[in-house]
């Protein structure tokens, strides 16, 4: 948590931690994990700072964008190898990953159309939404109206389109699933499905790939979806199955701190006002969750003014803009906290600065610190 650390950066202390060892070091458990053929690509969007995106392109088997401007990022940080899906790429957007010799996930047949117009005859996976291929979790992308993918009934006529080569099939399907069996059922069932859709529909199959969605219990310090079922799923020769991960790789390299700016009671409840608040760290107000914190104590009170204060009672921890749904945590207990002590949101390396909106009250941002053990380095 480098409380240490965070007790010498200017006050009033707000900052990202981002430690880059801890994402090496998650890269490394995850492999050991998948079948021992697999790639495993970082989805960008979980976090798309430039230390994060080069360490990623660095240690794993490339890097999945979903926008032209992750792609410069990718492009920026020398990853091996890219992928790009998305539900709404420009002309723009498909020119330049095709130049850059990126493998495109095409979502429509609309975008067939434009992709083959280019002219370069690409090798593209399709994004499939398949019928009945759901997975628990928060955010289910397939076996459900979505924007994403193609329906099933409409392969046949994405392979009448010339002008593209379709190698294999993309079937991401989920968001923060817990339950490892069934992520290792999906999988196998997503390499079965595409052996035969390949059969049926005469492709040459060489790609599966099967998204990312491992996920992670914020209520529980430490708690994540056991890979260890996933070390089973069977690949057949010659296939690239394919894992794209945001969340799980990131997630534990981030921490989001704050510090206490005042204490305060109203109508019977304990509210700790952050300098800082959900336009930094969106995730707890746009799921609707409390993400625990650890208090950071800082003795030093320089000021002759009494110091707010809590004392073994539930507090809320809320940020700096006005509105009521600026809340990250409802209700911790807190044996003391003190305006001037710092809270810690661990956990918070995927879907925190990147999903938020930073500009709402125009506040200062977060300092970004690089944690490259044993000298951080401030950006
Ligand atoms: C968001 C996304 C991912 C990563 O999802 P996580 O839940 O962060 O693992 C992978 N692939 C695609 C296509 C995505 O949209």
């Amino acid at each position: 948590m480098h409380a240490e650390l965070l007790r010498t950066l200017p006050k009033p202390v707000c900052a990202y931690l981002y430690d880059t060892a801890a994402l090496r070091a998650r890269v490394s458990a995850v492999r050991a994990w998948l079948p021992a053929s697999a790639s495993l690509l970082y989805a960008v969007k979980a976090n798309g700072h430039p230390d994060v995106v080069a360490t990623m392109a660095a240690a794993c088997d490339g890097l999945e964008v979903a926008s032209g401007g992750e792609l410069d990022l990718a492009l920026a940080a020398g990853a091996r190898r890219l992928v790009f899906g998305g539900p709404g790429k420009t002309d723009a957007e498909l020119a330049a990953a095709t130049k850059a010799g990126v493998l495109l996930n095409v979502e429509s047949l609309h975008e067939l159309h434009r992709l083959a117009a280019l002219g370069d005859n690409p090798a593209v996976c399709l994004r499939v939404n398949r019928p009945g291929a759901g997975l628990p979790g928060s955010h289910a992308m397939t076996g459900t109206p979505t924007p994403f993918g193609i329906d099933e009934a409409q392969l046949a006529d994405a392979m009448r389109i010339p002008g593209v080569r379709v190698i294999g099939f993309h079937l991401h399907a989920v968001s923060n699933n817990m339950d490892g069996t069934a992520h290792a059922a999906f999988v196998t069932d997503a390499l079965d499905w595409s052996a035969r859709t390949a059969a049926a529909l005469g492709v040459d199959l060489r790609t599966v790939n099967v998204g990312g969605g491992f996920g992670i219990d914020y209520l529980h310090a430490t708690d994540r979806m056991d890979l260890a079922p996933l070390a089973s799923v069977t690949v057949p020769d010659g296939i690239d199955l394919v894992f794209e991960p945001g969340r799980y790789l990131a997630a534990d390299a981030g921490w989001y701190a704050a510090e206490v700016l005042d204490v305060k009671t109203t109508h019977g409840r304990t509210f700790a006002v952050l300098r800082g608040g959900t336009h930094h760290f969106r995730l707890p107000a746009a799921w609707g969750y409390s993400h625990p914190f650890t208090v950071v104590p800082v003795d030093e009170w320089p000021h002759p003014y009494p110091r707010p204060q809590a004392r073994d009672t539930p507090v809320d921890a809320v940020g700096e803009l006005c509105t009521p749904r600026d809340v990250l945590t409802r209700g911790q207990h807190v044996d003391l906290l003190r305006a001037g002590d710092i809270l810690v949101f661990g956990r918070t390396g995927a879907y925190g600065w990147d999903i938020s909106h930073h500009e709402f009250l125009r506040h200062d941002p977060p300092a970004f610190v690089i944690v490259q053990a044993p000298f951080p380095k401030e950006t």
